[in-house]
């Protein structure tokens, strides 16, 4: 096999790469540490079936990075990381896995924590706690979504306020996309707030809530794009903005909770051509990071709620500094994130 690591775009001068196996439980682990400077790389533990080893290290690279990114600009004290395990999630979790993946964290001694990720739950970080502290987010407490949601709902308030110069929600339309832990809280906020719901899902029961709690108007799944919208809220899968997806919607304002929502770099700026408001992804989700860091640092849970709201006048000063350089809100958030973290 010819060598790639290096030469691969998502390889952005990562600190490590870590590929860790243990033969008697299985594990095989990828564990990519991007960036430190700010202090401990954090990122959740992945567990997916890749079609290969390959398409396992550039998840890694690509997550890793994008953490380093989100944890700067959310003005986190830790840098940048992510874990993935190969292995189907459904058949292949043993506690030994997980302790095996446990006892590679700990020869690294600190440089990078982990966390509950797709395919992994706070049972199995719990078994990798057996093996090392270098571990967060663990148990029911440590549910991150009501906090990645509270995030959101701050982060449309600061949109709406700089694109539509309204300090309310009252009477917007929201067409909101994936009803899960995050998108759900995050309606309830939008509709206590007075937004009117326009909700798509591919599960019939949250579809049901969503009428009878919220008042919600369902469209079918591939609707959602075209609804006449004063926001798309992106909550359920990534790259939903992409060539298709662009021409189709109306919404002046895209702040959802999903990540990459961005198909390809380049459709930010044509966001910003069309004249809709993207709010960042990596800001505007990171409320579920910031209850996991503080979580892991112990400090008090009474400052976690003020630290998510602080999401809203980071996203005002991208949306500004982007109006006055007319550059896409996306490369802004990136820049932010950099002057951080290479600084
Ligand atoms: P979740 O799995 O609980 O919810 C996803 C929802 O999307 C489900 O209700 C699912 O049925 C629905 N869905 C799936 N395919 C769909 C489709 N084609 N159209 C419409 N709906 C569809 O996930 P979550 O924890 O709520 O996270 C939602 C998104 O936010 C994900 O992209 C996740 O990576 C991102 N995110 C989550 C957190 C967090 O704290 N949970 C933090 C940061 C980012």
């Amino acid at each position: 096999m010819t060598a790639f690591v290096f030469s691969d775009i998502n390889y952005d001068a990562h600190e490590q790469v870590v590929f860790a196996s243990e033969p008697r439980s299985g594990l095989k682990a990828i564990i990519a540490i991007h960036n430190t400077h700010l202090g401990p790389a954090m990122g959740g533990c992945r567990m997916w079936e890749y079609v290969n080893e390959r398409a396992a290290l550039v998840d890694a690279l690509r997550l890793s990075r994008g953490m380093t990114y989100k944890n700067a600009v959310a003005g986190l004290p830790i840098g940048g990381g992510k874990t993935v395990i190969l292995g189907n999630p459904k058949t292949d979790k043993t506690p030994a896995l997980f302790e095996a993946l446990g006892e590679a964290l700990e020869r690294l001694g600190g440089r990078y924590v982990t966390a509950e990720d797709v395919g992994t739950s706070p049972a199995d970080m719990a078994h990798v706690a057996r093996r090392t502290s270098f571990v967060a987010g663990l148990g029911d407490s440590g549910d991150p979504s009501p906090f990645t949601a509270l995030g959101c709902f701050v982060g449309a308030q600061a949109a709406v306020r700089h694109h539509l110069k309204r300090d309310s929600l009252e009477g917007l339309i929201v067409a909101l996309q994936g009803l899960g832990h995050v998108g759900f809280d995050y309606a309830r906020r939008l509709r206590q707030a007075g937004a009117r719901l326009v909700v798509a899902d591919i599960d019939q029961g949250a579809l049901e809530r969503a009428r009878s709690e919220l008042s919600a108007e369902v469209v079918p799944v591939d609707s959602i794009y075209d609804v006449e919208a004063d926001i798309y809220a992106p909550c359920a899968l990534g790259a939903t903005l992409n060539e298709d997806t662009l021409g189709r919607l109306r919404a002046k304002i895209v702040a959802g909770a999903a990540n990459n929502q961005l198909a390809t770099p380049d459709i930010g700026d044509k966001l910003r051509q069309r004249g809709i408001l993207y709010a960042p992804d990596f800001v505007i989700n990171a409320g579920g990071i910031i209850k996991v860091c503080y979580e892991y640092f112990q400090k008090p849970d009474s400052e976690i709620e003020g630290h998510v709201c602080r999401i809203a006048d980071t996203l005002t000063e991208v949306f500004q500094r982007a109006d006055r350089e007319q550059l896409p809100t996306s490369v802004v958030a990136d820049r932010v994130a950099e002057s951080r973290f290479k600084a």
